[in-house]
């Protein structure tokens, strides 16, 4: 029987692991289905993680997590994590292979990957000026032009964020009105440097051994083909929420989640179940950022400590 069984080696399952050995917890495993680390592995190149002056790899900002966690007693499976249940006060995770683990107390940290437009060039220049976040690669593109594609608040919000930084950015939504909220759209129609294109589906994202150097447009109505010079090309078109181990045998969720699936939580990452915590980008709210998941972990792991205890 586990204490404190983590679900998702990212910052928040690593910070949750290491606040809650160090803290006193004796029997915590993390379960993470890749090598631990989580989604920031993928990038080239983080800047604005606190104190990590030198821009370093994902990877290399992550390397050391892991063997920090181990220090403390943190026990790392490499496992993907199927279900969890609850019942009796006592959670039972169900792995991939089948075998059950139980668990006094549970964290899911299993996060939220943005979903792919789909876009000739899209994959091809991923991280070589297509990218799904703006507060991460944002001020690479300082007073230079940049594209932003999808219709939703993400995109309207995103959209206000970068013209802040950037000289001008073109959002390119595919239907004649946003989906985002009105209020949203208000705040986007008083930024004279954003340049709406409705109606407009993005044909290919244009580059070369420098990385993206425009986009091509087609207009719904007219099929007019365009061509845009931008060097950055932020893509907002929904997540996928990894919230499927929460999903019940009878369909419905174990604890309380928003319309987009996030998992609901208060201010100590508490959901709407006894001894369940979620932290990181699952959450409600996430800002999505390697700070702010390992925040949440920290938090999660101490309320983990006091829910035992
Ligand atoms: P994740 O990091 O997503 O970790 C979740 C982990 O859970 C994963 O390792 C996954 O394999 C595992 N998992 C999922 N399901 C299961 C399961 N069923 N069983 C077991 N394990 C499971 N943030 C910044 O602060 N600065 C940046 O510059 C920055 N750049 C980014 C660039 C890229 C390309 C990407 C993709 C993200 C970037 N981010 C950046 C965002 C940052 O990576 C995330 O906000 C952060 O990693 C979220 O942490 P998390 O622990 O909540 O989830
Ligand atoms: P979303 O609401 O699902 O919007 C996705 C947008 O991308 C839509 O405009 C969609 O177009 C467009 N799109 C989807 N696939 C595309 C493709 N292949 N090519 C081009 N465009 C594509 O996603 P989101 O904006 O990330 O928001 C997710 C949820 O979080 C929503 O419930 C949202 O309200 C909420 N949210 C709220 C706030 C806030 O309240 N401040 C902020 C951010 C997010 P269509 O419109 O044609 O479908």
């Amino acid at each position: 029987m586990l204490d404190l069984a983590i679900i998702g080696g990212g910052p928040a399952g690593l910070t949750a692991g290491l606040y809650s050995t160090r803290g006193g917890l004796k029997d915590v495993t993390m379960f993470e289905l890749g090598l631990p680390g989580g989604q920031i592995t993928q990038s080239s190149e983080i800047e604005n993680y606190p104190g990590q002056i030198e821009v370093v790899t994902g990877m290399k900002l992550m390397d050391k997590w892991p063997k920090q966690c181990s220090r403390f007693g943190l026990e790392i499976k490499m496992a993907e994590v199927k279900q969890i249940t609850k019942s009796n006060n006592i959670f039972t995770l169900i792995l991939a292979d089948k075998s059950q683990i139980q668990a006094k107390s549970v964290l899911i940290a299993t996060g939220s990957v943005p979903k792919s437009a789909g876009i000739k060039g899209e994959a091809e220049f991923f991280g070589k000026g297509v990218s799904t976040c703006a507060t991460c690669d944002g001020f690479f593109y300082k007073n230079k032009d940049v594209a932003v594609i999808g219709g939703g608040d993400t995109a309207v919000e995103e959209a206000i964020f970068l013209a802040n930084i950037c000289k001008t950015v073109y959002i390119i939504h595919r239907r004649d009105s946003f989906r985002a909220s009105p209020h949203e759209v208000e705040k986007l129609n008083q930024y004279k440097n954003i340049i709406q294109i409705m109606n407009h589906s993005t044909e290919e994202i244009i580059g070369d051994n420098t990385g993206v150097t425009g986009i091509a447009i087609k207009s719904k109505k007219t099929n007019e083909l365009k061509t845009l010079d931008t060097l950055g090309v932020f893509i907002f078109v929904g997540r996928d929420v990894l919230n499927q181990t929460l999903i019940q045998q009878d369909g419905t969720f174990l604890c309380d989640t928003n319309e987009a699936g996030e998992v609901v939580v208060d201010l100590k990452m508490r959901t709407s179940i006894s001894g369940l915590f979620a932290a990181g980008d699952i959450r409600i709210d996430a800002p999505k950022q390697v700070v702010c998941a390992a925040g949440d972990g920290a938090i999660a792991g101490i309320e983990a400590i006091s829910y035992l205890q």
